[in-house]
């Protein structure tokens, strides 16, 4: 960034400098050019006037020459041949030399030549020569020259502080851009240093925000809603964790324990060993649905488990889940009823639907008392079809239901598990499986209503799902 900004300086800078040099070299040429013309003309005229008057020629050279004051030049005059008639030098050895034959001008135009002085001190003369013509025969050759001394000295001062200033002011624009840099680039260190620090095990940091209001502050604040958002589902990962690996541990403890009492003794009667058996055999049937319900999940959260969808009625879905869920409630004394509606096409995953439904049949058979009731319905309106399951049951406690949808969570975790035999994961997960289901088909699951007369379900899916 500095050597961007010193670069584009320097580049103005120099430009500038020379464009102001050049101006200033022309401006001072031409007003020394104009100083050594008048007085050319001066001695031309005085000349012309004099011999014209009537004046002896030498006697007419001289008034020409002494008449006018130029005291910083030096002027002569000389006959058509190139013969010195008379000359005023200056005191310092400058004399008005004539020029080389071949530089003369030949009208009456003054022309202009730089020429070295007399002295041996690299002097510079602007030498001016002009030729009069007074009649066809006679004419003379007016030479005026002055050192350029003066000249080139103001030029060489306004180089000297070209040649200071520039570089000082360079010098100045590399440190104030090292030193803004710096400063204005202070908080990108910080919130680096900051970031560096932060780690799995301290996601709770966050980065210094100097000042809110600008972009770096902006940036520090956007960072830190991510990183508040990543601990959020850090915090959530590690619980599910906790609670799959609780969950999982509890049939294998029953397993593990069932196993050494039957081993404690090396004869057992064969009714103990298939109570045993038995034991097992249901703790890994709910060991197998946890570890299937953990895995669904799992695949919902990476986004592994796509949606397979295609063309089936929903109608006879729920015909046939209602029918296979009746068999489990039969078996307490509950009846599973779907008054037949609409004819309901739809394009869906047929299997994550029927799952859904499954779970939700599941939960109102484990909570219903014998004899209770289970109704199933199906609406539609014009853009969405709308799935009731409505039970008898013994209801959700008020202060559980804002988080039956949660995984893991369990309104009365002693209660579910004792009446788990019928094949539900009675790990808490039923619910968040069947509410990621209906949002992955653009659609919704709610608790409409739950009390001791029972609890209603309500899925509602868009009509015109497509892929
Ligand atoms: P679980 O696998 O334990 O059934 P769910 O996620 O399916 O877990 O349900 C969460 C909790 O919500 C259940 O433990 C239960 O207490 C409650 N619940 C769900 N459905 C019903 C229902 N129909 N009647 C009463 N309680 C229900």
């Amino acid at each position: 960034m500095t050597l961007w900004h010193t670069g584009t300086l320097a580049f103005v800078l120099i430009v500038f400098s020379l464009g102001v040099y050049l101006l200033a070299a022309n401006q001072l040429y031409r007003r020394f050019d104009a100083g050594v013309r008048t007085t050319v003309e001066g001695i031309s005229r005085l000349l012309a006037y004099e011999l014209v008057e009537g004046e002896s020629e030498p006697q007419a050279i001289h008034s020409a020459l002494n008449e006018h004051y130029f005291p910083d030049q030096a002027a002569a005059i000389f006959d058509a041949q190139g013969h010195l008639l008379e000359e005023k030098a200056l005191p310092n050895n400058i004399h008005a030399d004539l020029p080389n034959r071949l530089l003369l001008p030949d009208g009456d135009e003054i022309r202009f030549l730089n020429a070295p002085g007399r002295n041996n001190d690299n002097e510079k003369l602007r030498v001016a020569t002009r030729r009069v013509n007074l009649t066809h025969e006679k004419s003379y050759l007016i030479v005026v020259s002055q050192g350029l001394t003066e000249v080139s000295n103001d030029l060489a001062m306004l180089r000297s502080v070209f040649l200071t200033a520039v570089p000082a002011a360079l010098l100045l624009a590399w440190f104030g851009g090292l030193f803004l840099a710096r400063k204005s680039l202070a908080p990108v260190l910080e919130m680096s240093q900051g970031a560096r620090r932060i780690s799995a095990e301290s996601l709770g940091e966050r980065l210094p925000i100097t000042n809110p209001r600008d972009e770096l502050g902006q940036l520090a604040a956007t960072f830190n809603e991510l990183l508040a958002r990543l601990q959020e589902s850090f915090i959530k990962q590690r619980q599910f964790v906790a609670d799959a690996s609780h969950e999982l541990r509890t049939p294998l403890h029953i397993i593990h324990t069932a196993t050494e009492v039957i081993l404690e003794r090396p004869q057992r009667e064969v009714s103990e060993y298939q109570e045993t058996l038995a034991i097992i055999n249901e703790q890994t049937r709910r060991l197998n649905k946890i570890v299937e319900d953990l895995f669904t999940l799992a695949r919902a959260d990476s986004g592994q488990r796509k949606l397979e969808p295609h063309d089936f009625y929903l109608d006879e879905l729920i015909t046939e889940t209602a029918r296979a869920a009746a068999v489990l409630a039969g078996r307490k004394k509950i009846s599973v009823e779907f008054g037949e509606t609409v004819e309901a096409p739809y394009r869906g995953d047929e299997a994550l639907l029927r799952q859904m439904l499954l779970n939700l049949l599941d939960n109102s058979i484990k909570h219903t008392h014998p004899g209770g009731q289970i109704v199933l319905r199906l609406g539609r309106t014009d853009s969405t079809y709308s799935v009731v399951v409505a039970d008898t049951g013994t209801g959700i406690p008020v202060e559980a239901q804002p988080h039956i949808f949660e995984r893991f969570y369990r309104a009365d975790k002693a209660r579910t598990r004792s009446l788990n035999e019928n094949g539900g994961s009675g790990a808490g997960l039923g619910l968040s499986i069947a509410h990621w289901i209906a949002e992955a088909h653009g659609g919704s699951l709610n608790l409409q209503h739950s009390d001791h007369t029972g609890s209603q379900f309500r899925i509602t899916l868009p009509a015109n799902q497509v892929d």
